[in-house]
């Protein structure tokens, strides 16, 4: 790795789970080989349907087929740092909880998930531990975020090592790269866009395989003498021929402030904003036919939705030199540009993993640059 004789600059487009993350793993990786910048129309401590990452669950429950080890690392990669941060930052919001997945059906030739290794305590749960109009489960050791806390605490962690945050609206991937990153007004060397569904819409990305999978939830509370059960539990109920993304999904998770977040929906293509009553009473009803012993005098906090960013194909991580309008006279018109956004209902879970792999994206692209530069000023000649 070669060093800069100045830090490279770094504009991070979005403060999401995924723009934290990555803006914190350039950090970590090393402060004075890279200066960020993160801007974002909307910023930890609000709550927006166009900002995905508060609304979050959040659980960690992979979904990665059995068959695609690229997804089971990034998430495995998160899980171990999830670890570390439950035993060692309070802070972060982060809790060991026990998880439970039901099969209303158990579904035909059911293979064990790839995480049975990975997660302390996997097993398949005796007929006696299956509530009312369960067929099948399994349970696990696993980790719960509160995502609002955990958002704080990344932008607290990333201001800490020297990072910059800043509230502005882009149109375009060309606006990220021209956008002044210190107080000289220099341009950064690397842009990285991590706005989530905004993707859809940026010039310059225009992504269309991207697609909003609308999710309601509704945050309930619990008497005292219940807690200490209920903050331990969290679950997946898949109703007949279910999995995440098709068919019923109903889920159960708690947050260290005693709220406990119950779902769901996965409402394909949906924008609409507002939370239906109608759903909410669905969502309670489905949660206290599983377990009525930790929901029966539960008080319904509020109702919410959030958008979750999916993508066809997959999330787009990737890195690249692109020279941007060297024919408009810009003093400095190659820059690499990388990628982080498409994570679906598992943004959380797979976000250390894919901030780390977007900066060893970053780093090989980082080679390129120097002859690109050369490549530049060569046709600025002709
Ligand atoms: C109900 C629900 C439950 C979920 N449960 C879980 C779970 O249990 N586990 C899990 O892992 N995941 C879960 N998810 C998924 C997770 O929340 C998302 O995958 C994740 O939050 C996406 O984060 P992001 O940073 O990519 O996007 P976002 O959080 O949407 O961030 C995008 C950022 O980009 C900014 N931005 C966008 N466009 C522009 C622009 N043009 N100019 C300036 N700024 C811009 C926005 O202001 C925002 O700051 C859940 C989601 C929902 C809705």
């Amino acid at each position: 790795m070669t060093r800069p004789s100045t830090p490279y600059r770094v504009n991070v487009l979005g403060a999401g789970v995924s723009g934290l993350s990555t803006a914190l793993s350039l950090l970590e990786k090393d402060p004075s080989r890279y200066s960020v910048k993160v801007i974002s129309t909307h910023l930890p401590g609000e709550f927006h349907v166009d900002y995905t990452s508060p609304w979050a669950g959040a659980h960690w429950r992979s979904y990665a087929d059995i068959a695609d080890k690229e997804q089971q690392a990034l998430d495995a990669a998160t899980y171990k740092r999830f670890v570390h941060l439950a035993d060692n930052e309070p802070e972060a919001g982060i809790m060991y909880v026990t998880g439970y997945d039901y099969w209303e059906i158990k579904p035909k030739n059911f293979v064990d998930p790839w995480f049975n290794t990975l997660l302390k305590g996997y097993r398949y749960l005796n007929k006696d531990e299956l509530p009312q109009g369960i067929q099948f489960g399994t349970t696990y050791i696993t980790v719960t975020m509160n995502a609002p806390k955990y958002l704080q605490f990344l932008q607290k962690k990333f201001l800490a090592l020297g990072g910059m945050l800043e509230r502005a609206t882009l149109a375009s991937l060309k606006e990220l790269a021209r956008y002044p990153h210190d107080t000289q007004g220099n341009r950064p060397d690397i842009i990285v866009n991590c706005s989530g569904l905004g993707s859809r819409n940026l010039l310059g990305v225009h992504d269309h395989q991207m697609f909003p999978m609308r999710g309601q939830i509704v945050i309930v509370k619990v008497p005292d003498e219940i807690w200490p059960k209920a903050k331990q539990f969290t679950m997946e109920r898949y109703a007949e021929g279910a999995s995440m993304g098709t068919g019923t999904v109903t889920y159960v998770i708690p947050r260290d402030n005693g709220e406990i977040v119950l779902g769901g929906t996965m409402d394909r293509w949906s924008y609409a904003e507002a939370p239906e009553e109608e759903t909410t009473k669905a969502i309670v009803q489905r949660v206290l036919a599983t377990r009525p012993d930790l929901f029966k005098d539960a008080t319904i906090l509020r109702s919410c939705v959030g958008l979750r960013p999916n993508r066809h194909g997959g999330i787009r991580v990737t890195a690249s030199v692109e020279q941007l309008d060297w024919n408009e006279g810009w003093d400095n018109p190659v820059a690499v540009v990388a990628h982080n956004y498409g994570h679906a209902g598992f943004g959380y879970q797979a976000s250390y993993g894919c901030a780390q792999k977007t900066v060893a994206n970053i780093e090989q692209s980082l080679q390129g640059l120097e002859q690109a530069h050369k490549t530049v000023r060569t046709m600025s000649k002709l």
